[in-house]
This record gives structure tokens, C-alpha cells and sequence, in this order.
């Protein structure tokens, strides 16, 4: 499949508990399995996906 583009993917900033860095699809140190182009660790994009961990337990039933 291919990779969306930044623009599809509304790729922007990430926020303190929602960025790329705690996404599944993140692959360091730059790149991404689901948007093209180079990846920040600190921005986000809409198909973010959190990496489980124990603060899932905290933010994982909040909105954002
Ligand atoms: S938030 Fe988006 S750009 Fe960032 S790693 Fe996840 S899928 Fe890729």
C-alpha cells in the first residue's frame, strides 16, 4: 500500500502526550510506515496510533 502524503494525512505539530514518537507506525529515527517524507518524532498527524505503555492507562480513555 502506499504511503499518504503529509497533506493527506494532515501531518502538523504533535501536542506533549500526542506525537509520533509514541505512534505505532513511527520508525526511527525519521520515517513513518504510513506517511511519506521525513518524520518527526515530535509532530503528529491524523492516523496516529498510540504505542501501548502504562500511561495508556491515563490518557488512552481521554479525547485528546
Ligand atoms: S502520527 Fe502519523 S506521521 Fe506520525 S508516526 Fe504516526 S502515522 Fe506516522
Amino acid at each position: 500500500m502506499a504511503k499518504a502524503t503529509k497533506e493527506q494525512a494532515n501531518y502538523r505539530r504533535g501536542t506533549p502526550h500526542k506525537h509520533c514518537g509514541l505512534c505505532t507506525m513511527f520508525r526511527p529515527p525519521h520515517s513513518c510506515t504510513a506517511v511519506e517524507g521525513e518524520i518527526n518524532p515530535t509532530d503528529l498527524c491524523d492516523y496516529f496510533k498510540r504505542a501501548f505503555s502504562r500511561s495508556e492507562r491515563w490518557y488512552g480513555s481521554k479525547k485528546d
